[in-house]
């Protein structure tokens, strides 16, 4: 009979083939004591450098798949082998507590990934799969097996586990069709592969997932995040058909996207890529961004236990440009607050966090951690196309005081012989409704506007972007939001400044016509929907998309608007 279970759709895409579970080995601890102290710690040790040359192994395998950025998360893997507060605590436990090699492993392990796993930050939650994924390798060395080989699981199977590892993702063949998994979000690195792959992958089924038996035919929906279990025979021949047309509609799309986008009566569009790691560089390459429209810098303040240095953020500045060539690049700086807090910074606990201190409130508050990395961008500015952008701005004021700072540091490093170019666009967010608001006066200020629709749309609608109550309020497509979006884009062509956005409705497909019509000149999204986004640009007439947003802007809410946008023929 068949079943239908729903996840998370993680990795887009419909998939077909026999189930395999993945049922992981995991070698069983307990907390006797440690006979010979000594003993233990250099069979730790000799762990810790099996696993060395194991994750070195997968890290070549990795980077030869799918690129150096994607390898690089066992780079991370390789730091917690050195971390003092991982493997050098298990260490002093086995001296101190006088326990076997394999408990402490496991007790240091579950605490670290509990304690990075409670953190509100959804980077720092990802990075507790990470900590598993080397504590497993451990336990695994510590008692003498070899791990499983997921090389050997045959084609045309659909992997379905209690939970993957990013060790377990990169060393899959490239045969299988599908992953499943009762854990994991779209956030996990192992999602994160699975997309970078193109293998569609539905995550977090829950308990739900133990229906699922080996050999089972499974039709899965990456994008809905449905598992079908044994479906009937005309259900699979229309998957077969849905996957051969994404095929092809994929295969022509990113084609394509290879040239500029017009609209059919030749409006230009530029289509840029978000980015909030290095490790963004690649699929970015992959889907012929145009340059960057965001790069979230916290990922900087995030990996890092201390603030990172004035050195190392210009040399990841520096990659990113270079990456990029002559294609403009927007570096935005830290906004950190709201639901993002630094581990090694303690923030005041604030009642409403979001209205709170964040973003260029905070970094104005604190010139050092302003200008070092106001410092590290203008050192790295000669090797691209630098531009520089301020989130969270409300008002003219922190746009000078910013600006301010931003002169300071540019006569420091010129007096201590460093060449700095000389022009370099700066630019703001408008995510504060207030900003939407004066933006004809911000305009006059800056040299570029980018509207953040995921804060915009929180603030205006008076509803929490992470609060599941009132997820059915917060909607970008609300005319509110859209007569904000079109303000701004208003002020910006007035005084003759590009207007883009780089909130997730710019990525949606679906709405390119209504944010081309609404006079947006760039749209800045998540790598993997560049390619459909453009083919969509290209199927615009700008005339009919303006009349269209016009309408829009007249609706009564954001169903009605969604309703007119898919009634749009263009
Ligand atoms: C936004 O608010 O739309 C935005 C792009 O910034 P972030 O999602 O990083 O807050
Ligand atoms: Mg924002």
């Amino acid at each position: 009979m068949t079943r239908l279970l729903q996840g998370v759709g993680a990795a887009s895409g419909t998939g077909i083939g026999k189930a395999v579970w993945w049922r992981k080995e995991t070698p069983e601890v307990t907390d006797s004591p440690a006979s010979d102290v000594d003993r233990e710690i250099l069979s730790l040790e000799q762990a810790i450098e099996k696993a060395r040359e194991q994750i070195r192994r997968l890290r070549e395998v990795a980077a030869e798949r799918m690129g150096e950025e994607e390898a690089a998360v066992f780079d991370a893997h390789l730091a917690f082998l050195d971390d003092p507060a991982y493997t050098g605590e298990m260490k002093s436990r086995i001296r101190s507590e006088k326990k076997n090699a394999a408990y402490v492993c496991h007790t240091v392990t579950d605490e670290m990934a509990g304690l990075l796993a409670s953190l509100d930050d959804e980077y720092m939650r990802a990075r507790a799969d990470d900590i598993r994924d080397v504590g497993g390798r451990l336990l695994l060395l510590l008692s003498g097996k070899e791990p499983f080989d997921p090389s050997t699981i045959p084609d045309g199977s659909v992997v379905v586990a209690d939970e993957l590892t990013p060790s377990d993702t990169a060393r899959f063949p490239e045969g299988i069709t599908g992953m499943v998994t009762a854990k994991g979000s779209r956030t996990a690195h192992a999602a994160i592969m699975a997309r970078t792959l193109g293998i569609p992958a539905v995550l977090g089924l829950g308990e739900s997932i133990d229906e699922i038996r080996d050999g089972d035919t499974l039709v899965l929906d990456g994008d809905k995040g449905t598992v079908l279990i044994n479906p009937p025979a005309e259900e699979v021949e229309q998957a077969k058909e849905q996957i051969r047309l994404q095929k092809l509609r994929r295969e022509q799309a990113l084609k394509a996207a290879e040239e500029d986008a017009f609209t059919a009566d030749g409006k230009r569009i530029h289509v840029l890529a978000n980015i909030g790691s290095l490790q963004d560089l690649g699929p970015s390459e992959a889907n012929h961004a145009e340059g960057v429209g965001l790069l979230r810098t916290e990922f900087l303040y995030l990996e890092s236990s201390r603030w990172p240095s004035e050195e190392e953020q210009t040399r990841a500045y520096e990659r990113v440009l270079n990456a990029f060539g002559d294609r403009p690049v927007i570096i935005r700086t830290l906004d950190i607050g709201g639901d993002k807090d630094l581990p090694y910074h303690a923030m005041p606990r604030e009642e409403n966090p979001f209205l709170g201190h964040r973003a260029i409130r905070f970094c104005l508050s604190r010139p050092d951690i302003f200008k070092t990395q106001l410092r590290a961008l203008l050192r790295a500015a000669s090797h691209g196309n630098l531009w520089i952008m301020f989130p969270m701005v409300q008002s003219l004021a922190e746009i000078r005081a910013a600006k301010a700072l931003l002169e300071e540091c540019r006569t420091e490093l010129e007096q201590e012989g460093v060449a700095v170019p000389n022009k370099i666009p700066v630019g703001i967010m408008i995510e504060v409704p207030a900003a939407a608001v004066i933006a004809d006066l911000l305009a006059k200020e800056v040299d570029f506007m980018s509207i953040g629709t995921n804060d915009l749309t929180q603030y205006t609608l008076a509803a929490d972007r992470g609060n599941e109550q009132v997820a059915d309020l917060y909607d970008a497509a609300h005319p509110a939001v859209l007569r904000l979006v079109h303000m701004t884009c208003r002020a910006g062509a007035q005084a003759g400044i590009p207007v883009g956005m780089c909130g997730e409705l710019a990525g949606d497909p679906e709405m390119t016509p209504l944010l081309v019509g609404l006079g947006l000149d760039e749209l800045s999204m998540s790598p993997s929907s560049i390619p459909e986004v453009k083919a969509r640009v290209r199927a615009v007439d700008f005339k009919k998309a303006a009349l269209l947003a016009e309408k829009a802007l007249e609706l009564e809410s954001a169903d009605e608007v969604r309703r007119l946008v898919r009634r749009f023929t263009p």
